[in-house]
C-alpha cells in the first residue's frame, strides 16, 4: 500500500540554476541513503528537469514539476504541457498557493491541470490550504472543502489512487530562509486537518479512498519539527520548501522520515 512509505518532496521554487541544481543533487545524493520506506521527490526549476532526469538514480530520487499547463499542445506561448513532461517527471505539484495567489490560478485551472497530469501518467500533488485571514475567520474547513471539491471533480476512484493531497496552510509557508523560525500549526492541528481532508474524500469517493490517499503537510517544515509532523495521525509525508535547499537540513528530514517509520513498524 502506498501509505506504507513516507513521501518527502523538496520544492526548490525559483531557486538554483541548472548548474547549481546539478551540483546540489550530486551533494544530496552523497548524503541521502536509499530507504525502502521513504520516497524522495525533488522539484527543481523547469529548466533543470531534463538534465537532472539523466543524472538521478530513480531508486534514490524522483522528479516533480512545480507547474504545468493543462492543454497537451498548441498555441500557448511560454507554457509547458504534461505531454511534454511525460517520462521526465513522476509527479506534478498542482495548485500551490503561490500559483493560486500570485498567478491567479483558479480551482478550474487546478482541476484541468490534475486531469492533464493524470492522462499523461504524472502523479498530481494537489496543494490546499487556508490563508491567514481565512484562518482568523474560522474558514479553514470551508476553504479546504471548496479546493478539494473543485480540484477533484470528475476524477474517478481509480485515478484518485495516483493523487496526493498536500495540506499547506498559506500562513505557515516560509519565505525560503526563515523556515527554522516561522510559525507553523501544531502537529495535532495538522492531524485534525488531515482527518477533515479524509472525511471530505470519504464523502466524494468512499471509505477506502479516504484511508488510502496520501496526505502531506507543508509549511516551514525543517529538521527540528519534521518528526512531530511525520508522527502526526494521518500525515504521510512533507512538502518542504526553504529547508529543501539546504542539503544537510533536507537529508536530516529524510532520515527522520525513515527513523519515524522504523519506530512505527516496531
Ligand atoms: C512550500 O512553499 O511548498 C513550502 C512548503 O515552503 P516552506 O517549507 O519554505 O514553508
Amino acid at each position: 500500500m502506498v501509505r506504507d512509505k513516507k513521501l518527502i518532496v523538496g520544492n526548490w521554487k525559483m531557486n538554483l540554476d541548472t548548474n547549481e541544481a546539478s551540483l546540489y543533487l550530486h551533494k544530496l545524493a552523497g548524503m541521502v541513503k536509499m530507504r525502502r520506506d521513504v520516497e524522495v521527490v525533488l522539484a527543481p526549476t523547469l529548466l533543470a528537469l531534463q538534465s537532472l532526469s539523466l543524472q538521478i538514480d530513480r531508486r534514490q530520487f524522483k522528479l516533480a514539476v512545480q507547474n504545468l499547463y493543462w492543454r497537451d499542445a498548441g498555441a500557448y506561448t511560454g507554457e509547458v504541457s504534461a505531454t511534454q513532461l511525460r517520462g521526465v517527471v513522476d509527479y506534478a505539484i498542482v495548485g500551490h498557493s503561490e500559483r493560486r495567489h500570485i498567478f491567479g490560478e483558479t480551482d478550474k485551472d487546478v482541476r484541468n491541470k490534475i486531469q492533464a497530469a493524470l492522462r499523461n501518467n504524472i502523479r498530481p500533488i494537489l496543494c490546499v490550504g487556508e490563508t491567514a485571514s481565512e484562518r482568523a475567520d474560522n474558514e479553514t474547513n470551508d476553504v479546504l472543502h471548496d479546493q478539494l471539491a473543485a480540484g477533484l471533480a470528475n476524477i474517478t476512484s481509480d485515478e484518485l489512487t495516483h493523487i496526493t493531497v498536500a495540506y499547506e496552510p498559506v500562513w505557515a509557508l516560509s519565505n525560503g530562509k526563515d523556515f527554522a523560525s516561522h510559525p507553523t500549526p501544531l502537529p495535532e492541528d495538522a492531524a485534525s486537518v488531515a482527518a477533515f481532508i479524509r472525511r471530505q474524500i470519504d464523502h466524494m469517493f468512499g471509505k477506502n479512498a479516504a484511508s488510502d490517499i496520501r496526505v502531506l503537510y507543508g509549511g516551514s517544515a525543517n529538521s527540528h519539527n519534521a518528526s512531530g509532523f511525520l508522527g502526526a495521525e494521518g500525515i504521510d509525508g512533507l512538502l518542504v520548501g526553504g529547508a529543501s535547499l539546504n542539503a544537510q537540513e533536507f537529508s536530516e528530514i529524510i532520515e527522520k522520515a525513515h527513523k519515524g517509520s522504523a519506530v512505527a513498524k516496531k
